[in-house]
């Protein structure tokens, strides 16, 4: 088996509970919040909660390379008032040291947004400087952006401004991004045809490469094409239908990464996944 495929389980009293929650829907990956994702703050790891983590970890067999943690909704990297910013790119280098304290290896994060205040490009710059100030703090974490439904002034909705974000990064060993289908289908780049997919992941691999896909989110869409509004649906319930989850499930490109569920129904999760695996040819 290739793929690995979970969702974004709760870490509801304690990191460790993510690996629990994973197992009772049969992921062999999981997304987390490895804080309270509504909350500068967070209560420090301690030794005991990281050694809980570590051991329930080893115990379900999945990998670490397969835990895909999400950062705080409130950071925003490309923020154009320098107060702001410098408290966004603390909260970062947190969370990002929190993944180095669990042993996992990749932060997913949101790019960040102008607030109609600086240009596209200044954003996007500030953006991959905060990138390189916390990637010269810390070790063995990829940073992993996330593609956008580019709702408000959010940016990273085409594939262009990740590529621009990660041509100004300086070590490009620790830098990838996490396709969100959602996202994806919002921002214009359509999937639900064979001769659409590959056009979409043919433009992917033109503008970004597929050496930097480190994970992605499987989500169908209730918002329209091209609509750039971000709301997920359960797969098959919303505007993409199934089609494209059976070609992400025999694409070798989406191999060995975290394929993600980010649904809006977490009782039906476990039934999702088994379907995402029953469709692999
Ligand atoms: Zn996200
Ligand atoms: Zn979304």
């Amino acid at each position: 088996m290739s793929k690995f495929v979970g969702a974004h389980v709760s870490a509801s009293g304690g990191v460790f509970n993510a690996v629990a929650n994973a197992q009772a829907i049969g992921a062999k990956a999981f997304a987390l919040f490895t804080k309270n994702q509504r909350q500068w703050n967070g209560k420090e790891l301690d030794g005991e909660t990281i050694d809980k983590f570590k051991n329930a970890l080893q115990a379900s067999g999945i990998l670490p390379r397969h835990i895909l943690p999400h950062d705080s909704y409130l950071i925003n990297l490309g923020h154009p008032e320098d107060e702001q910013r410098e408290k966004s790119m603390e909260a970062f280098l947190d969370e990002v040291q929190r993944c180095e304290l669990l042993g996992l290896d990749k932060l997913n994060f949101h790019p960040g947004s102008h607030l109609k205040k600086i240009s596209e490009d200044e954003c996007l710059t500030k953006i991959s400087e905060a990138m390189n100030i916390t990637l010269d703090k810390t070790k063995g974490v990829s940073l992993v952006i996330e593609n956008t439904a580019g709702q408000g002034s959010n940016l990273g909705f085409k594939f262009e401004h990740l590529a621009q974000i990660i041509d100004k990064v300086e070590d490009k060993s620790r830098v990838g991004v996490c396709i969100d289908t959602c996202h994806m289908y919002s921002a214009g780049y359509d999937i639900r045809t064979r001769e659409a997919y590959d056009k979409s992941w043919s433009e992917f691999d033109k503008i970004i490469g597929f050496k930097y896909l480190m994970g992605m989110h499987i989500n169908d869409s209730k918002a329209k094409f091209g609509s750039h509004v971000d709301r997920h649906n359960s797969l098959g319930a919303g505007e993409i239908g199934l089609d494209a989850f059976r070609f992400i499930m025999n694409d070798e490109r989406m191999d060995d990464i975290p394929l993600i569920l980010e649904t809006i129904d977490d009782s039906i999760w476990k039934e999702e996944i088994a379907l995402l695996y029953s469709f692999v040819n």
